[in-house]
């Protein structure tokens, strides 16, 4: 493309320029996004970078002080993921100021180790309460809207935030990882279900991500190793992440990548 030779030429062929300028800065101009977990690490570089792309973004989250500056095209929707009845609320807001989503990305989650001799029902009511039933909460509210946006002949996608912890097993982390399993799981057989309709689907396995997952574990020993970890194999950014996610979600709608691994490079035995 040369835009520069475009404008020489006369004010249609410019305008075409312009259109095509569009549809390569801006991809996803038309799509609403609905992003959970969009107040920190992967789900806001993706809330961030989805709007750069041309979406309209709802950004959910419970901190709505975090949501508030995400920047143009995002909407905070300040919602607790594991409340089914406060996500389909939400998303009827959604509906009424953005328009239906057509673009879902379910990335809120919780990591929390323990030890195998004390056995913490809490945790795994935690992790499951968030990791999957927030999951199920947010297709209950979303997928017939997705579905009905397939059914217009628009693009619609489902994203799921799964991990390489959904194969790989971590010392203590053995209910974080049983709960991606399940969410790789739960993808690839949406995809089944939803691929009738039109609907694409893709389970996103990130790699180790410097992000507040770590940090918020309080586990010291394991939150310093972690941290140490993140360090000597050169860790991925969020925005690491989104990029290649977003760039997956601005192929034609009859492209489908139904899962991503992002890894960083040092990160052998991850796969
Ligand atoms: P962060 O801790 O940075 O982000 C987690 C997000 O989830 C926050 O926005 C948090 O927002 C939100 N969240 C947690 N609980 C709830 C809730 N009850 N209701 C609504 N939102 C909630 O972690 P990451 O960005 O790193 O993790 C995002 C996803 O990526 C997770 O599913 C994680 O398992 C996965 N992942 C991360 C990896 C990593 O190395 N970082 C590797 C592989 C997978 P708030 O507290 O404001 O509600």
């Amino acid at each position: 493309m040369g835009p520069a030779v475009a404008r020489t030429i006369d004010g249609m062929t410019e305008t075409h320029t312009q259109n095509r300028t569009d549809a390569s800065t801006r991809p996803l101009a038309g799509r609403v996004a609905f992003v959970t977990g969009a107040s920190s690490g992967i789900g806001e570089a993706v809330a961030r970078q989805l709007a750069d792309a041309g979406a309209l973004v709802a950004a959910v989250a419970r901190r709505a002080d975090r949501l508030a500056d995400l920047g143009d095209g995002v909407t905070p929707v300040p919602v607790d993921v594991t409340d089914p009845q406060a996500v389909a609320a939400a998303v009827e807001r959604v509906v009424d100021e953005l328009g239906p989503p057509d673009l879902v990305v379910a990335s809120a989650g919780v990591m929390l180790p323990s030890d195998v001799e004390d056995t913490r029902l809490d945790l795994w009511q935690r992790t499951i309460d968030v990791n999957l039933t927030g999951i199920a909460a947010t297709l209950a509210a979303t997928v017939p809207h997705l579905i009905a946006a397939a059914a217009e002949g628009r693009t619609a996608d489902l994203v799921l935030v799964s991990s390489v912890g959904d194969r790989l097993a971590f010392p203590g982390y053995a209910f974080y990882s049983a709960s991606k399993a399940a969410v790789t799981k739960l993808c690839h057989d949406l995809h089944l279900d939803l691929a009738p309709f039109g609907v694409r689907t893709l389970n996103l396995r990130p790699g180790l991500v410097a992000s507040e997952l770590q940090t918020n574990v309080t586990d010291a020993g394991r939150r310093e190793a972690l941290l140490q970890w993140l360090e000597e194999i050169t860790a991925l950014e969020p925005d690491d992440v989104a990029g290649p996610l977003v760039a997956a979600l601005s192929l034609p709608r009859h492209v489908c990548i139904s899962e991503l691994t992002i890894v960083p490079t040092a990160q052998v035995d991850s796969l």
